[in-house]
């Protein structure tokens, strides 16, 4: 996503873009985090005093592996973000980086089907959310 500085009218710009996530090299697998389709982010900017505020919104629908019991369930991603630039006339402003660092902040490194899940059994791999086996351990 990019900003033209000077295209930002006083009253300021909302700006939406859709962002392949292929392209941003998110690297979110090993948490079991896939972001299955297209990552909408909205942006809104104001020029002020120099600087160019922008309130970002962006989600993504991912797919989740859940890091006890390997179950697959979907769900949305979901961040706000807020951040300034200085705002030098003519210039352009590429908020890709920032918004890749974003997407992938504070995502847990290890993702759960349910806070309480019970993960698989070490022993014969029975899912425990199911069915309790008869392993002693
Ligand atoms: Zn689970
Ligand atoms: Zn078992």
């Amino acid at each position: 996503m990019k900003i033209h500085i000077n295209k930002i009218p006083p009253e300021g710009l909302e700006i939406t873009e859709e962002i392949d996530p292929r392209v941003m090299s998110l690297g979110m697998e090993s948490q079991g985090i896939a972001l299955t389709s297209s990552i909408l982010v909205k942006a809104n900017v104001l020029k002020a005093g120099g600087e160019v505020f922008a309130d970002v919104c962006l989600e993504a629908p991912a797919e989740y592996t859940c890091g006890r019991c390997l179950a697959k369930f979907s769900g949305i991603l979901k961040k706000e973000f807020k951040t300034s630039y200085e705002a030098k006339p003519g210039e352009i402003i590429d908020m890709d980086e920032d918004i890749r660092q974003e997407t992938i902040l504070d995502c847990p490194m290890k993702s759960l089907c349910k806070p309480d899940c019970k993960g698989l059994c070490p022993n014969c791999g029975q899912n425990l959310n199911t069915l309790k086996c008869e392993c002693e351990i």
